[in-house]
């Protein structure tokens, strides 16, 4: 650790000089930082402490990124608030990245949580117990380890995701990684990358030299989920603006629809998306445009975890009018039955055909 750093005594005093625009889609600043020691050995992880340091946020050091003690919060519906307010800037050890069927190859970990607070979040299932923020800053030993895959693969094309964990746009002005990643994959023969975002803040990766290799996706969806199940993310115009720039800097573009989810007046609810979709998008947007559609699920542990976190959420999630589906590791998760999926899939396949004739439907899981 570099010495000369001073270090608040109690993360609980947060000064006032630290306060920062909160909102909806503003650029996340967070209430609290902590630091792995490894992670200043690195310039990137000198930078973002020096940073927070300036902007007088509360840092303090932490043995390991994955167990990050001292969080505020009286009550567990407390300490989840502040924890997605909380950074956490370390080390990423573990180089073996998770599969990431359908949508690519693997899950590259650029960074794991996300600030925003979308109720049906898959982050309650995957980092259920830990919803705070973790960027990386080790990126040219996660590169190295990307090249690596995409040598074992070849000739073949190796897709990396980078949204497994995270929303990688709503934290990219506090790292860099995303566009580090992004360069790196324009110079890869073999190697493409995909991330989806529910955030508009692209500015900073219109000019990054991405050689087409990365396909840029923004997650969308009816008016009735955006508003009530997507807190703190982008609204529906922030982020079609923001994939018309995408698609004007030569992005390959995407829409992921998830989760697709029914509600009272479902079918007119998406073909409006649709339709709004096609009557703003810039035209150089269609000509390598593919979509993605994801119904809800939800597992017995994120179910619980969701109610406790969104007491008031409208959120349906009632097992006995789902379909069980097992899934990795023997866990199993609620899916619509068979009628309502192919009821939903078959609507949506329908207006995509008609309103984006040229566009690519590559899964509906
Ligand atoms: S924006 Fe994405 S990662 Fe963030 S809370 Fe919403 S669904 Fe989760």
């Amino acid at each position: 650790m570099s010495g000369g750093m001073k270090m608040p005594t109690t993360l609980l005093e947060r000064p006032e000089t630290a306060a920062v625009p909160k909102g909806r889609s503003q650029l996340f600043v967070p209430d609290y930082v902590f630091v792995e020691p490894a992670a200043l050995e690195y310039p990137l992880g000198k930078e973002i402490y020096d940073r927070y340091q300036q902007l007088g946020i509360p840092i303090r050091m932490t043995t390991s990124h994955n167990q990050v003690r001292g969080i505020p919060g009286e009550t567990e519906a407390e300490q989840y608030r502040n924890a997605k307010r909380t950074l956490v800037v370390g080390v990423r050890k573990t180089l073996t990245f998770e599969t990431s069927k359908p949508s690519a190859e693997y899950a590259i970990p650029l960074a794991t949580g996300c600030a925003a607070h979308c109720h049906y979040c898959y982050l309650n299932t995957n980092i259920g117990t830990k919803p705070y923020i973790r960027v990386y800053v080790n990126t040219d030993e996660i590169l190295a380890q990307t090249a690596r895959y995409i040598e074992e693969r070849a000739p073949e094309i190796t897709r990396f995701e980078a949204a497994c964990t995270s929303d990688p746009i709503s934290i990219e002005h506090i790292t860099g990684n995303l566009k580090r990643a992004i360069e790196f994959m324009g110079q890869q023969e073999n190697g493409r990358l995909r991330f989806v975002t529910k955030f508009h803040h692209v500015d900073s990766l219109l000019d990054a030299k991405h050689n087409k290799h990365t396909r840029f996706r923004f997650s969308m969806n009816a008016d009735y989920v955006i508003k009530n199940f997507e807190p703190g993310t982008s609204t529906f115009k922030q982020r079609i603006e923001a994939a018309g720039k995408v698609a004007k800097a030569g992005y390959p573009l995407g829409f992921i629809i998830a989760p697709l989810y029914w509600f009272e007046g479902w079918e007119e609810g998406y073909t409006q998306l649709l339709e709004n979709l096609s009557r703003q998008l810039v035209p150089e947007a269609m000509e390598d445009l593919t979509f993605e559609l994801i119904q809800h699920r939800f597992t017995k542990v994120a179910k619980k975890l969701i109610l406790q976190r969104y007491p008031k959420t409208k959120l349906e999630m009632n097992e006995e009018e789902r379909k069980f589906k097992w899934g990795k590791y023997g866990k199993g998760k609620y899916v619509y039955p068979d009628v309502q999926a192919k009821a939903l899939q078959a609507h949506l396949e329908k207006e995509i055909a008609r309103l984006f004739p040229r566009a690519r439907i590559e899964y509906f899981t």
